[in-house]
């Protein structure tokens, strides 16, 4: 969900929702960075500051991203000038970026923090390349350079003369022209030109008693015919010679322009690496602006806590009033959060956005939170959703076991895990067993104790809390009304109360009866478990009345203390009975 959304498309991943660039560099250069976040803490600064510094300057930042607006994409115009692809639009295209550097130069003059300032450094308009392409090209050249006419005229004095001769031709055609009709007193005669014939008179049919007998028959066509004569192939020769020499004269011109280019990429790429950087500098100082980000403080200590936080894309979910809410992570009492909650309760859009408010302040990025102080972390491991993997044929629980072991062998007490959910595509008990074994690894381990966030369904977790002073119980509140369940969507300490599984089913629309049918296995399984000192059994309750017997019904218990029990007739024990009769019975019991 960093750059493709669940959906696999770009729209409604991260990298969409934040990218303010203007330029493809700009943007190109955020998915590498979002990629390829940063673990030098001395780097996450620098951009921060710089991103800051935009985030404060909005005239200069609006003025600058007002000039680039008119950058083209350096990156790639060079690589095809460098690998001789470029045409003449290209080349121009490079040369119109390159002009508007100096301007972007004194725009952003006033700028001090020191990435900002090191980049506005290498900014190079290469003014060679620059006014080498100015002089050479024509303003709107063709898209290809066989097209002809894109090198302007008193570039080279050879074209010129050649352009000269070519001209010159071709107006002593047309001259001829207007001759041959008074001569031949055929109205409608033409000189016409084809590549296969060159240049022709054109006669119509009902013209062909006049035409001179100086006139060679070349090919009949529908409406008449067509004719050659010496004096024509003479011009001919002059004005196709020309045009032949002057358009290898253009492309000798250009491959010596585009070789100029070529050999000046490094300083180019240079300089477009530079403006992609501000370009995207400036960028993330806009969305913080705009979506109301602030600078994260981040740091190589123990402590990651976010106030009021929020998941970057869902709160920019049209009509939905998005709940902010707060995280604490550290290695004495909150290394591990076991967070219980009903489904749809927004326990993944909670995991989901810490890991990205941290992948956030890691590319130098301000975040969405009120206030936010980051360790910085080598790793982000996500178990969450793999239907992706379904398809290729692995069931949902193996891969969920392969991720779950991945995790458990790589990550470092630096990493932060995100658990959501484990062992859901196996028996009840395995499920249990495994979600719990990992809880208790992830929080004892003597090698690694990441920082993770751990949701699931199994209520039994919140117990390994009790245990371990590392692990700390969190849920997401909803509350019960008229047998409705609302979701408040705020994360709070300790454990839920239910998972309100049933009333998310009747949300979803299963048939009354059903949920009614589900409420009584669930009133009935409670029940057992009670009976069974908190073990969990199956068992059923039927609506019959008659039948309501458990499946597995325990077998009746018989000890001398229950024959004790069965003996007594509550109608004739006095209190003081009932008093003597408790201390037997407990003294039997011991
Ligand atoms: P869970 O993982 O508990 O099943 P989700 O995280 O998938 O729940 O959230 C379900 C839906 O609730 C989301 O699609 C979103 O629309 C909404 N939601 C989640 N968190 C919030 C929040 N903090 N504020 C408002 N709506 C939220």
């Amino acid at each position: 969900e960093v750059i493709r959304s669940a959906e696999g498309t770009r729209t409604g991943s991260l990298l969409d929702h934040i990218d303010q660039t203007v330029t493809l560099m700009g943007s190109r250069l955020l998915r590498g960075w979002l990629l390829r976040p940063l673990v030098n803490l001395e780097r996450v600064h620098d951009r921060l500051d710089a991103v800051e510094e935009f985030a404060f300057r909005s005239v200069e930042r609006s003025k600058f991203r007002d000039a680039l607006k008119s950058v083209h994409d350096l990156e790639r115009l060079v690589a095809r000038a460098a690998l001789g692809t470029a045409g003449p639009r290209d080349l121009v295209a490079l040369q119109r970026s390159l002009a508007i550097i100096p301007r972007i130069r004194t725009v952003l003059q006033p700028l001090q923090a020191p990435l900002a300032a090191s980049l506005l450094a290498e900014l190079d308009e290469v003014p060679e390349v620059r006014d080498a392409v100015e002089a050479t090209l024509e303003e709107e050249p063709p898209a290809l350079i066989r097209d002809g006419g894109a090198i302007r005229p008193r570039v080279d004095i050879e074209l010129d003369d050649l352009r000269r001769i070519s001209r010159g031709g071709k107006e002593q055609i047309a001259a001829m022209e207007a001759a041959e009709r008074t001569r031949t007193g055929i109205g409608s005669l033409k000189i016409r030109f084809n590549r296969v014939f060159g240049y022709f008179i054109e006669v119509s049919k009902a013209n062909l008693n006049a035409v001179p007998a100086d006139y060679h028959r070349k090919q009949t066509v529908a409406g008449g015919e067509r004719f050659i004569t010496p004096a024509l192939k003479e011009y001919e020769q002059k004005v196709v010679g020309a045009d032949e020499r002057i358009l290898e004269r253009e492309i000798e011109l250009f491959e010596n322009l585009r070789t100029l280019v070529a050999s000046k990429s490094g300083a180019i790429q240079d300089s477009a690496r530079a403006l992609a950087n501000l370009d995207l500098l400036a960028g993330l100082a806009e969305t913080a602006t705009v979506h109301d980000y602030t600078k994260p403080q981040v740091h190589d200590g123990d402590e990651l806590s976010i106030a009021e936080g929020r998941h970057p894309v869902v709160e920019r979910d049209k009509g939905l009033a998005f709940v902010p809410n707060d995280v604490t992570l550290n290695a004495s009492s909150h290394q591990v959060i076991i967070l219980t909650g009903p489904n749809m309760g927004g326990k993944s859009t909670y995991l989901r956005q810490v890991a990205l408010i941290v992948l956030l302040a890691q590319i130098g990025s301000f975040v969405p939170a009120n206030r936010a102080k980051i360790s910085i972390t080598d790793r982000i491991f996500a178990r969450v959703g793999a239907s992706d993997n379904i398809a290729r044929g692995q069931s949902t629980f193996m891969v969920e076991m392969q991720e779950t072991a991945n995790i458990l062998h790589t990550a470092t007490s630096r990493s932060l895990v995100l658990l959501d959910e484990i062992g859901r595509g196996t028996a009840t008990y395995d499920g249990l067993s495994i979600a719990w074994a990992v809880a208790e690894h992830l929080a004892t381990d003597t090698t690694a104790r990441p920082k993770t966030l751990f949701a699931t369904h199994y209520h039994e977790l919140t117990d390994v809390a009790d245990t371990l002073p590392g692990v700390a119980n969190y849920h997401v509140v909803a509350r019960e009304w008229q047998d409705e369940i609302h979701f408040l969507r705020k994360v709070e300490a300790g454990r839920s109360d239910r998972s309100y599984g049933i009333q998310v089913a009747r949300l979803a629309g299963l048939p009354i009866r059903t949920v009614k049918r589900a409420k009584e296995i669930l009133t009935g399984l409670e029940r057992d478990e009670l009976a069974r000192g908190g073990h969990p059994t199956q068992t059923t309750a039927n609506t019959d009345p008659q039948a309501q017997l458990a499946l597995f019904t325990p077998p009746p218990v018989d000890t001398p203390v229950t024959r004790r029990l069965r003996e007594v007739d509550l109608e004739r024990t006095t209190p003081i009975d009932a008093l003597r009769l408790l201390a037997e019975l407990k003294r039997d019991a011991e």
